[in-house]
């Protein structure tokens, strides 16, 4: 695959608001939020989309949730509730082909979502 801004960002190339970091994955804030707190959990490995995944993968999809699940809790919004997004594909709304994970909170979420 061909390499996008988020690789610049894991390697601190370009600037981004890094909130979390681990050996597998790297959390930063949206540059255009959709929420209060809008966190995107990034597997360092440049996986494409949810469709490249394999078996092989399990660990890494589960890091990836873990991570933010962690964060909302640490930062006070768990109970209150979040919402987690991966968008898959072009119909799916992804416009960065590098996996994340849209941690969404700090306020109540409709449904269904656009
Ligand atoms: P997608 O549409 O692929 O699910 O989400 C991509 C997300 O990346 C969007 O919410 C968009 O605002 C965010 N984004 C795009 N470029 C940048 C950037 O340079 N820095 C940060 N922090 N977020 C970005």
């Amino acid at each position: 695959m061909s390499e996008t801004l988020f690789s610049k960002i894991i390697r601190r190339e370009i600037p981004a608001d890094i909130v979390y970091e681990d050996a597998d994955v790297v959390a930063f804030r949206d540059i255009n939020p959709q929420a209060p707190r809008h966190v995107l959990f990034v597997p360092r490995r440049p996986v494409a989309t949810l469709n490249d995944l394999g078996d092989a993968d399990a660990t890494l999809i589960g890091r990836l949730v873990l991570a933010a699940t962690a964060y909302a809790k640490a930062e006070g919004f768990a109970e209150a509730g979040y919402r987690c997004v991966i968008n898959c594909n072009g119909d799916g709304g992804q416009t960065v082909y590098h996996l994340h994970l849209h941690l969404l909170g700090g306020r109540p979420m409709h449904w269904p979502p656009g």
